[in-house]
C-alpha cells in the first residue's frame, strides 16, 4: 500500500531553536516512518513579511540551515523530500487559481495574519500576506497531501485549504475528487523562552539554538529566569511554571535527579546555580548528537544542497502533474481545441504552450 502524504516545513528565516524541535521537528522524525513526507522550505512565504534584497540574499544560507537542522535531528533524506518552494513553478499558478475560490472577508477573518503583520512591523496588510493561506493551500494540495501537522495558531489556515479543495472539487470535479481534502494534525506543545515570558522565538532573542555550542548553552542557562520571589537559596521556591524546571522535565532524562532537585527547591534546600548547572549538562547532552551529526553533514561538501536539489526536482514533477489535472478538470487545457481546423493547424506546433501538455 502506498503511504499517505504529509506536507510540513519551515520558512528560511534563520537558525532553528529548541522550540522548533519541540513544536515540530521531533514529530516529523516520528511521522517520517509512517508517512511520505514533503518538507517545504517556504521562501515565498517569507516574502510576505521579509522581502528586501538582503532578506532574499539570505535565503540560501537560511535554507541550508533549516535543512541541516532537520537532517541533524534525524530526518532521513532517503525517506523524505525536502524542497525549495520558490523553485516550483506550478505553485505560483495554483495560487492564482485558488485565489478565485476564496473570498476576501473569509481571509480577513483569520486572526493570525493580523498578528503576523504586527510582528513584522507592517502597518497595512499587503495583498500577498492576506493571501498567505491561499499560497499555503497551493503548497499542501500540490503534492496531494493527506495530512498537515500544525501548531494551534495555524489550524485556521489549513481550514482554508480544506475549503478551497472542496470548492475546487465541487466546481470542476464532476464528482471526482481532483484534490484530496487534507486533514490536520494538531500539535499543541510549545516551549517557553529563556525569559519565561513568552514562547521561545528568534525575534524575542530568548532561545537556545540547536547548534549553539556548549559554552553558549551554559551561559544562556545560567542567565535563565527562575522563581522571581526567591532571593536566596534557602527560600522555598516555586517549581510549577518555572522555566528551569519546564526545561528539566523536557530535556533531562534523569528523572531521579529532576525529582530530587524539585523537592529540594520547594524546601529551599538547593541553589539556582546547581539547578542550572545540571540543566545545562542535560541540554548539552541532548544537543551533542545533533551537533555531531551536523559536523558529519558538513564534512560531506554539497550533500545538503544535493538533498534540496533532488527534492525540488521530484516535487516539481508532482506539482506539474497536479496542475495539469486541475487545468484539465477546469477545461483550461481545452480552450484552444475549439478553434477551426485551419487555425488548429497553425497552432499545432506550439500547442503545448496553450494546453500545458507535452
Ligand atoms: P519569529 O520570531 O521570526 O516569529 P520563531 O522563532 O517564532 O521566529 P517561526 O518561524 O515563527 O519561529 O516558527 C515556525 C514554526 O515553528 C511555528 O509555527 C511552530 O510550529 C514552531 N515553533 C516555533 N517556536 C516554537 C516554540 N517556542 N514552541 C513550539 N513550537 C515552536
Ligand atoms: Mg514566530
Amino acid at each position: 500500500m502506498t503511504k499517505k502524504r504529509i506536507l510540513t516545513g519551515d520558512r528560511p528565516t534563520g537558525a532553528m531553536h529548541l522550540g522548533h524541535y519541540v513544536g515540530s521537528i521531533q514529530h516529523r522524525v516520528r511521522l517520517q516512518e509512517e508517512y511520505e513526507c514533503f518538507f517545504i522550505i517556504a521562501d515565498l512565504h517569507m516574502l510576505t513579511t521579509k522581502q528586501t534584497p538582503e532578506d532574499i540574499n539570505n535565503i540560501r544560507t537560511n535554507a541550508l540551515e533549516v535543512a541541516m537542522a532537520n537532517l541533524a535531528c534525524g530526518i532521513d533524506p532517503t525517506k523524505c523530500t525536502i524542497y525549495l518552494q520558490s523553485a516550483i513553478h506550478a505553485v505560483y499558478e495554483m495560487n492564482l487559481i485558488f485565489e478565485m475560490l476564496v473570498t476576501v472577508p473569509r481571509l480577513t477573518r483569520i486572526p493570525s495574519l493580523k498578528d503576523m503583520a504586527k510582528g513584522a512591523g507592517i502597518e497595512e496588510m499587503p495583498f500577498g500576506l492576506l493571501g498567505y493561506p491561499v499560497l499555503q493551500a497551493a503548497d499542501i494540495l500540490m503534492p496531494r497531501a493527506h495530512l498537515v501537522p500544525v501548531g494551534k495558531d495555524n489550524q485556521s489556515h489549513v481550514e482554508v485549504t480544506r475549503e478551497i479543495a472542496r470548492r475546487f472539487n465541487h466546481q470542476y470535479g464532476k464528482g471526482d475528487e481532483i484534490l484530496p481534502v487534507p486533514d490536520y494534525l494538531v500539535q499543541g506543545d510549545t516551549l517557553i523562552g529563556l525569559d519565561g515570558n513568552a514562547k521561545m522565538s528568534k525575534s524575542l532573542n530568548n532561545g537556545i539554538y540547536l547548534f549553539d555550542d556548549v559554552k553558549t548553552v551554559n551561559k544562556k542557562v545560567n542567565s535563565m529566569f527562575t522563581d522571581p520571589n526567591r532571593i536566596s537559596a534557602d527560600v522555598p521556591g516555586r517549581v510549577d511554571g518555572n522555566p528551569v524546571f519546564i526545561y528539566h522535565d523536557r530535556f533531562n532524562p534523569n528523572l531521579e535527579e529532576v525529582e530530587d532537585l524539585k523537592t529540594r527547591y520547594r524546601a529551599g534546600k538547593v541553589g539556582d546555580v546547581e539547578v542550572k548547572q545540571k540543566l545545562a549538562v542535560a541540554i548539552n547532552n541532548f544537543l551533542n548528537p545533533i551537533r555531531d551529526r551536523r559536523g558529519e553533514l558538513e564534512k560531506d561538501t554539497g550533500f545538503v544542497e544535493q538533498v534540496i536539489y533532488e527534492g525540488t526536482v521530484r516535487t516539481s514533477k508532482e506539482a506539474d502533474a497536479t496542475l495539469l489535472a486541475m487545468k484539465k478538470a477546469m477545461g483550461l487545457t481545452g480552450v484552444w481545441n475549439k478553434i477551426s481546423r485551419k487555425g488548429r493547424k497553425r497552432l499545432d506546433k506550439k500547442g503545448s504552450i496553450f494546453t500545458g501538455e507535452e
